[in-house]
């Protein structure tokens, strides 16, 4: 017998219908990159929003076509994504940081009919356009008067094109489960991979991220989504945001300490998320300038692990709560997040900096369990560590165009993370498959010995890969930047790892580079350093 409830499909538009209903007023700002802060509210965006699906759906876009943005966080950003959505048409979210080759596979992988593009990134468009000929008409998401010179066919000024229609327009209607969105994965090995979130799949998501245990914030907050929307949908933060009520900060193209710092003064943002990389920017500005953060009080970081003197400072110096979260764009991304429950809240100190360098825990709607290389279940001990499988409503069951099978017979998709799992639940991440160290038939922790080893003084970056050994089949070479300046050598970082990580684990040789390589997602590329360090000799 089936139940007697209304069949209300999961549609993302609903999100901001209900933004501009109950907190029309709420103000969307925006650190423009024309310069000046914009501001708008919910009310004015939804108006702005469907204005863009009417001149869509006049362009002859339907049900399914897909539309590129190459966009920072921004409110315009923001209006042609649900503007997009809500017609039916798949948003592609891309991501300017990949390769030129890459950018140019998947446009073309994706077929993207319309590209919006910010001035930032017409450069780059202008130089690869000829290679990407489904793209028919290029809208520049400035006005009239910024609009500059291009070399892009059918090139047209994004508030002109808006300008032509109006918003007496109905939000189409279709299956919660239609494409709402679609993103690469940054494609560290092989080509990148298309992920096509739903709307039913991503009203979920904010859902589960607008739970207590992960970000938590409710209509009070004003929210800055560091993170961009190319990048997972800023970790459903623009979905997530305008369904709890409370105000989006966008920071534009200012990612840099000052810029950030600025716009969380000004608008008293309350929440924030961002990668690593970022807050480091971010503590370097405020230690520089001996600033403090009154209105901040909660941090996501993720993406990659989140170093200790992170979790330390912000906390510690700026009273203001890390949360660690773990996820991939596979997920939407969010998997876990490490915020203090019932049984963890009273640490102090060190335990509680160790519990919180953890990713954390499941929100409900995401399910994980680890497990050995024959495929079987793995205690949660908070020691065995295993392959991450997860599964859940946001979670993909493939790949765009892609037939490679992804879901175990159990429909469990395999993170390519090992981790382990305490018996509250908690899960650590040790490292990528690809990258464990396999040493003496025992894993080692490349991610473990990399943050330990950031804490050494002039350290700046540290990164670790396994090296053929003769007798242990591989050991651990530890690579370091150097801070500006620092001259710190190998004794004293082998004499600082000494008694903070297991003593076989202590790194067999340590090198020093000027610069270690990232991907377009800030993530360090182990396997170009693989490459560098090939046939490396202890
Ligand atoms: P994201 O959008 O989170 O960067 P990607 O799909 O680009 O997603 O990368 C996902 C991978 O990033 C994860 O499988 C994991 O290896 C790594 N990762 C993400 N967050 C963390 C974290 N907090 N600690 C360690 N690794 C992380």
């Amino acid at each position: 017998m089936l139940g007697l409830m209304q069949d209300y499909p999961l549609l993302v538009q609903t999100i901001l219908d209900h933004a501009a209903l109950n907190h029309g007023n709420r103000e969307m700002v925006t650190r423009s990159i024309e310069g000046p802060i914009r501001r708008r509210n919910y009310r004015d965006l939804r108006i702005r929003a469907l204005r863009v699906a009417k001149a869509l759906q006049k362009e002859g876009i339907a049900l399914g076509d897909r539309i590129a943005t190459m966009a920072w966080n921004t409110d315009r950003h923001v209006e042609v994504w649900y503007g997009v959505m809500g017609l039916g048409a798949i948003s592609h979210t891309v991501n300017p940081r990949l390769f030129v080759e890459q950018l140019v596979y998947i446009m073309n992988h994706a077929e993207d009919k319309i590209l919006f593009v910010d001035l930032t990134f017409v450069p780059l468009v202008e130089a690869i356009a000829a290679k990407i000929p489904s793209i028919k008409k290029y809208i520049i998401l400035t006005d009239e008067t910024h609009m500059p010179e291009t070399s892009l066919p059918n090139a047209h000024a994004y508030e002109t094109w808006l300008a032509a229609s109006d918003a007496d327009f109905d939000w189409s209607s279709f299956d919660e489960n239609t494409a709402a969105g679609l993103c690469y994965t940054s494609g560290t090995t092989g080509k990148p991979k298309g992920v096509l979130y739903s709307h039913r799949s991503n009203v979920l998501h904010s859902l589960m991220c607008n739970q207590p245990d992960v970000l938590g914030v409710d209509s009070r907050d004003n929210v800055l989504p560091i993170v961009p929307m190319f990048h997972a949908n800023a970790w459903a933060i623009t979905f997530a945001i305008p369904a709890a009520g409370a105000s989006l900060i966008m920071p534009g193209a200012g990612m840099d300490g000052k810029s950030i710092y600025d716009l969380l003064e000004s608008e008293k943002v309350t929440a924030s998320a961002a990668v690593p990389t970022v807050w480091l920017g971010l503590l370097q500005h405020l230690a520089d300038n001996d600033l403090k953060l009154p209105y901040l009080r909660r941090v996501l970081i993720g993406g990659a692990a989140c170093p200790r003197m992170m979790i330390e400072t912000l906390e510690n110096k700026y009273d203001c709560e890390v949360i660690h979260g773990w996820g991939m764009t596979e997920m939407s991304p969010i998997g876990t997040t490490g915020k203090l429950n019932y049984a963890t809240q009273h640490l102090q100190g060190k335990d509680k900096i160790n519990l919180k360098l953890k990713q954390g825990r499941t929100p409900y709607l995401v399910e994980m369990k680890i497990v050995d290389d024959e495929h079987n279940d793995l205690p949660r001990d908070g020691k065995t560590s295993g392959h991450l499988l997860v599964r859940g409503p946001a979670v993909s069951s493939g790949y765009y165009k892609h037939d490679e099978k992804v879901l175990d017979e159990n429909g469990w998709f395999n993170t390519g993370d090992i981790a382990n799992i305490d018996e509250l639940g908690y899960m650590q991440i040790t490292d990528r498959d690809k990258d464990v160290i396999k040493s003496g038939g025992e894993w080692i922790s490349s991610i473990e010995i990399e943050n330990t080893a950031l804490g050494c003084d002039g350290v700046a970056e540290a990164a670790v890969i396994g090296v053929a050994h003769p007798k242990w089949t591989e050991r651990p070479l530890l690579i370091i930047v150097r801070k500006p300046d620092s001259e710190v050598n190998r004794e004293d970082i082998l004499a600082y790892l000494d008694g903070k990580i297991a003593k076989w684990w202590l790194p067999e040789a340590v090198e020093f580079i000027d610069e270690i390589p990232h991907t377009a997602t800030g993530k360090i590329q182990k396997m170009k350093l693989r490459e560098k360090f090939d046939g490396y000799k202890f």
